[in-house]
């Protein structure tokens, strides 16, 4: 198994980089390491389906579908990602 280093993403960097990260934003570097934590952390793959599809649905997405903190992480996310 993968051993944690100083140098590889937490989940809460992993959360940050989600928007740049499917804008095609992020630095080679960033993108491969995003990629390796998505890998090693079902929690994040999840969450960046999650994201995805709520781009994808914008405006679609009705507030029984989400969970109150997944919402607000959502809404945050996607108030960044539309002032960009
Ligand atoms: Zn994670």
């Amino acid at each position: 198994m993968l051993s944690l280093r100083r140098k590889d993403i937490v989940c809460q960097q992993a959360v940050e980089l989600v928007t740049d990260y499917l804008e095609g934003a992020l630095s080679r570097r960033d993108r491969r390491r995003f990629e390796t934590h998505l890998r090693a952390c079902p929690n994040c793959a999840a969450y960046l389906d999650q994201i995805r599809m709520t781009i994808q649905l914008a405006g679609a997405v009705g507030p029984d579908d989400l969970s109150p903190e997944a919402q607000q992480d959502l809404t945050d996310l996607y108030r960044r990602w539309r002032s960009e």
